[in-house]
């Protein structure tokens, strides 16, 4: 079973349709499973299509990532802090 922080590394693969089948069912499995991660997976999949729509071309690999990366930040920010230490 995947965690949630894998599941999430693995979001920016699947979006980028850079993943393999086994992992795709792993995925597909965690968030058969866990809300939390399939809000993620829905939210940042409905933003890129709206993105890459509205401008009737696909965004450039790097720039889908980013926009992945700031997504899950200001998802994750909500979420209270893992290591209260730092
Ligand atoms: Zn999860």
């Amino acid at each position: 079973m995947l965690t949630c922080e894998e599941v999430i590394a693995e979001l920016a693969n699947f979006l980028d349709q850079e993943i393999s089948p086994d992992d795709f069912r792993q995925l597909q499995i965690h968030l058969s499973h866990c809300s939390t991660c399939r809000v993620i997976y829905d939210s940042t999949r409905k933003t890129l299509r709206i993105v890459t729509e509205s401008r009737s071309f696909e965004l450039p690999e790097d720039v889908s990532s980013r926009m992945m990366a700031s997504i899950i930040s200001r998802i994750t920010s909500d979420a209270p802090p893992k290591d209260p230490t730092s």
